[in-house]
């Protein structure tokens, strides 16, 4: 401690560059703080800094197993988080002086380098920007940010009560409900589901623009009882709720009355929720995809012959590249994709799907005959049939898609019934007018990805890094993914933005799902710490699913990939 307030005297007033001098590490009596990196001014990105307690007095039930541990590392990032809030002041002087952060948790739980949690500490990750008077050193500044808020963030958020301020009650109960999702999740497939929503949950959200609950006025999720499930879970005992089984289901019902709102919240499912998002038993398959329409993006080689046949101009359907693909075309590759790296379920809705995609009905049949497309209402039964891939579908407005459903949900002022029976009465009194596909499908043949067509180069810098939650920076391009939407949090992107970067540089052309493979695999075996620039703090990564990183890879406009042989 003498030696850091020794140093921040010497530099106080001088250039900013002096702050250099803080790099290293530090006994501060309580706690160990590592200066990992300083930044070079007060506008650049802040600086990394480490704090480790000298002991772990939690109880070790919080973090026995590496499903409890992620639940606890998580409410620990939160506990930060608060903690900052309420205790650091924040600017102090010019550009991000005086700021502290902490990677910023989205409202699901996530394995994330923002906190590690070992039998002897706990040690958080966070930035901060140590404080200037224009461009010179404030280090009395810094020495408040340093030795007094900081401490007072480890006693609030990594020490428990009543010493520090972490109530370990509360992180129990988060810890236990991430276990009981993850459970609930796991029972799935035994149970012949591929997603269940628990009584009691609240899917709505607050706005548009936000993840959180909707707070007033939101009607609790009730499931019909025909679908009802119970389900043993292993801390909070008995819960029922809706299930849904695997093959395909339609959610039917007027504007407005919540299946959005439904297929969204099932579309979260592949996650654990923290405890108060009205989510946290809302469970799906963990590989299910959403697939949507995304007019405009690249496709580079992908096999979409299952779904689209001749192109004009003869263009390969099973080898299908475009700079900009059409409404239709791009959900077919979607889902063609998402068969390549795998899933065991498929979320579309109507409003974010191409209606020629959807559907084409007979008096089109008739007029139209180049069509390439075959409607997704085609490909749904065999899907399931050939390939084992169910399918939950929100349609409001094509009743044909009752002919092909093996049950239908309705949602009425957002209450969900069971109205199959009515379904079928009302499909013997209107027959079917479209030939139901019957066919079987194959799966799309893999791509091998060449690393080449990556270019990482920027100037005579090579970068990968993500930029929020929408965008991947690879050299001078940017990568667009508004449109995955599963994608929960910019330290996911950041962490896809590395491993694709890694995937570039090596230089060597593979297969997509075996380059996803690895790369998830190996982030599983050392840890997202791994993919670190240096020792110490390895910036703000969690960890993405193999869906979201193929997608990423997909969506990278110089790639070239073509289908492997066979
Ligand atoms: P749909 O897709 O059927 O047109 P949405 O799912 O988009 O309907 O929902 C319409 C509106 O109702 C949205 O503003 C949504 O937030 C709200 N909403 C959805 N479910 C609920 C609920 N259970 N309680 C209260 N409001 C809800
Ligand atoms: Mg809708």
């Amino acid at each position: 401690m003498r030696r850091l307030q020794a140093t921040l005297d010497r530099i106080d007033r001088k250039g900013y560059g002096a702050y250099k001098d803080l790099h290293g590490s530090y006994d501060l009596g309580s706690f160990f703080l590592f200066i990992d990196r300083v930044q070079r001014d007060p506008f650049a990105p802040p600086s990394l800094v480490r704090v480790r307690t000298k002991d772990n007095r939690f109880g070790p039930d919080l973090f026995e197993n590496p499903v409890r541990r992620v639940g606890f590392e998580d409410f620990l990032t939160r506990a930060v988080e608060e903690a900052i809030r309420n205790v650091v002041r924040g600017n102090r002087g010019s550009g991000g002086s005086g700021r502290v952060e902490v990677q910023h948790p989205s409202q699901v739980v996530l394995p994330r380098t923002s906190i590690v949690v070992t039998r002897e500490h706990v040690e958080a990750r966070v930035a901060v920007g140590l404080p200037a008077r224009g461009r010179s050193a404030d280090a009395r500044a810094a020495r408040t940010v340093l030795l007094e808020e900081l401490p007072e963030v480890v006693r609030l958020a990594l020490v428990s009560a009543p010493e520090g301020g972490v109530d370990e009650g509360r992180a129990g109960f988060h810890v236990e409900t991430v276990e009981d999702a993850d459970h609930l999740r796991r029972r799935l497939p035994g149970l012949g589901l591929v997603a269940f929503v628990a009584d009691g949950s609240v899917l709505p959200r607050e706005s548009g623009a936000s993840d959180r609950p909707l707070r007033e006025g939101a009607v609790p999720f009730e499931g019909p009882e025909e679908l009802r499930v119970s389900v043993e879970l292993p801390n909070r005992g008995g819960i029922s709720g809706m299930g849904i089984p695997e093959g395909v289901t339609l959610v039917a019902g007027g504007g407005f009355h919540g299946k959005s709102t439904l297929l969204s919240a099932l579309s979260w499912g592949p996650y654990d929720h923290l405890p108060g998002d009205g989510r946290e038993y809302v469970v799906a398959r963990s590989d299910a995809v959403k697939v949507r329409a995304e007019d405009g993006r690249s496709v580079a080689g992908v096999d979409t012959s299952a779904m689209i046949g001749e192109l004009p101009g003869g263009r390969s359907t099973q080898n299908f590249s475009t700079p900009n693909a059409s409404g239709s075309t791009s959900q077919a590759a979607n889902i063609a994709e998402a068969l390549e790296v795998g899933t065991s379920l498929f979320l579309v809705d109507e409003d974010t799907s191409a209606t020629n995609f959807m559907i084409r009905d007979e008096r089109m049949r008739e007029l139209v005959r180049k069509e390439p497309i075959s409607p997704f209402i085609d490909l749904v039964r065999p899907l399931y049939r050939s390939l084992g891939v169910s399918t939950v579908v929100v349609v409001g407005g094509v009743g044909d898609y009752l002919d092909v459903a093996d049950r239908v949900i309705l949602m009425e002022n957002y209450e969900p019934a069971d109205v199959t029976p009515r379904a079928r009465e009302v499909t013997s009194r209107f027959p079917p007018h479209v030939p139901l596909g019957d066919g079987e499908v194959r799966p799309p043949r893999g791509r091998r990805v060449r690393a080449s067509s990556i270019d990482l180069r920027r100037g005579r810098r090579e970068t990968a890094r993500g930029r929020g939650r929408n965008t991947i920076e690879l050299g001078s391009e940017r990568v667009d993914l508004s449109y995955v939407e599963q994608l929960a949090e910019a330290g996911q992107t950041e962490t896809m933005a590395r491993l694709i970067g890694q995937f570039a540089a090596a230089g060597e052309s593979r297969g997509l799902g075996e380059v996803v493979e690895e790369a998830l695999a190996s982030v599983s075996e050392r840890g997202l710490d791994s993919l670190g620039n240096f020792n110490g703090h390895p910036g703000q990564l969690s960890l993405p699913r193999a869906q979201e990183l193929a997608a990423a890879i997909n969506r990278i406009r110089s790639l070239e990939a073509r289908p492997e042989a066979g």
